[in-house]
């Protein structure tokens, strides 16, 4: 068996080691004879791995006593209207920093609920290469919270500072969570669909603080209600037990093997300084992105002749590296740097970008 190096934008690898745990415990978890798809989630067995898994990551993120850890389903995209509507129910408006096209569908989806929607700020100008300043920000005068995107995944854009303003910030961070030490308490609400650095696709993790779950709309579905959730200890109906049970495993990963997030963060740093060192030496590749805002989860890239896109996928391919092709809406190339993509993977595909470019740039 071969495992190529695969640098998919989501859902995206997971840590060899957990995948390696996961196939022994398949069949028999821990002596109970049955798989853990197959437990009751009422079970003494699954109750310990979803409090575990919650301790775990309550741990890695320092996250403080007055938020709530939720384990829901339906994605971050479900986030874009579940935020407006766990936050608006006693008025004002949603306020929206627009970095790219994830940050829009969190805008368009609250105000085709019709929500007040205002947009504080945007990269639209530059084509996205630049987050706005700090500076530059101007919030509606009833703002009930600020959204934005942490790391845009499609575009490769990050942002470089945690905005400081006097409403609750809202970020999706699902293609960054995990990735490095994150001050919790900045935030208002944080969500991750787990498919990019968490665990597989089935679950989105939210973080939200304690005085915030008691704003949402009178018409609620309950499924979509933070309050019911967190008092049920996300239980109001069948959790994803096997993506809670996963994501369990990876974040006794982040802890034992890695050593928490200060060394993910050394790590990605190393990952992402050198492939974007190799781009920028380079005469045929380029990415566009200001330095400061330069994604270390993922690196979009293109070729100077895009005649070459095709035989550079197909090579790639057959040298074990898979899923290089950027996203439909925007093309060129584009190289995801998860916390489960090992240096070695990025070493492989720097030295196979220098060969093609010798041979075919
Ligand atoms: C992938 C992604 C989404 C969409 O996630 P789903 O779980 O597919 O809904 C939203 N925001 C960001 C930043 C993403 O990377």
């Amino acid at each position: 068996m071969t495992r190529h190096y695969n640098f998919c934008a989501g859902p995206a690898a997971l840590p060899t080691p957990v995948l390696e745990r996961a196939r022994e415990e398949l069949l028999d978890y821990q002596g109970r004879g049955l798989s853990v798809m197959e437990m009751s989630h009422r079970s003494p067995e699954f109750v310990a791995i979803a409090e575990q898994a919650e301790a775990d990551l309550r741990e890695l993120l320092a996250v403080p006593e007055n938020y709530k850890v939720l384990f829901l389903q339906g994605g971050a995209s479900l986030q874009f209207s579940m935020v407006p509507m766990n936050l608006l129910g006693k008025g004002g408006t949603a306020n929206f920093l627009y970095t790219g096209i994830w940050g829009k569908k969190a805008q368009t989806e609250a105000k085709q609920l019709g929500f007040g929607v205002h947009v504080a700020g945007s990269s639209e100008a530059g084509g996205h290469t630049e987050v706005p300043a700090q500076a530059d920000l101007t919030l509606s005068e009833d703002a009930a919270y600020l959204h934005y995107t942490a790391n845009e995944t499609i575009g490769g854009l990050a942002f470089d500072y945690i905005p400081d303003v006097d409403v609750p910030l809202v970020c999706d961070y699902s293609s960054s969570l995990l990735a490095e030490p994150l001050d919790v308490s900045r935030f208002g609400v944080i969500y991750a669909g787990a498919q990019k650095n968490i665990g597989p696709a089935g679950l989105t993790l939210v973080l939200v603080r304690d005085d915030l779950l008691d704003r949402r709309c009178e018409r609620i579905p309950g499924l979509f209600d933070y309050r019911a959730m967190a008092e049920a200890g996300s239980m109001v109906n069948t959790p994803p037990t096997y993506a809670w049970y996963l994501a369990g495993r990876v974040f006794q990963w982040l802890k034992h093997d890695i050593g928490g997030l200060e060394a993910m963060a050394a790590i990605n740093a190393r990952k992402a300084a050198s492939l974007y060192a190799a781009i920028d030496a380079s005469g045929l590749y380029s990415n566009p992105i200001a330095v400061r805002n330069r994604s270390r989860m993922n690196v979009p890239f293109v070729l100077a002749d895009e005649r070459l896109d095709k035989p550079f996928l197909a090579e790639a391919e057959e040298a074990g590296l898979l899923n290089l092709k950027g996203h439909r809406s925007v093309g060129g190339m584009r190289a995801s740097l998860y916390n489960a993509v090992p240096e070695a993977a990025v070493e492989a595909l720097i030295a196979f970008m220098a060969d093609f470019e010798q041979r075919r740039g």
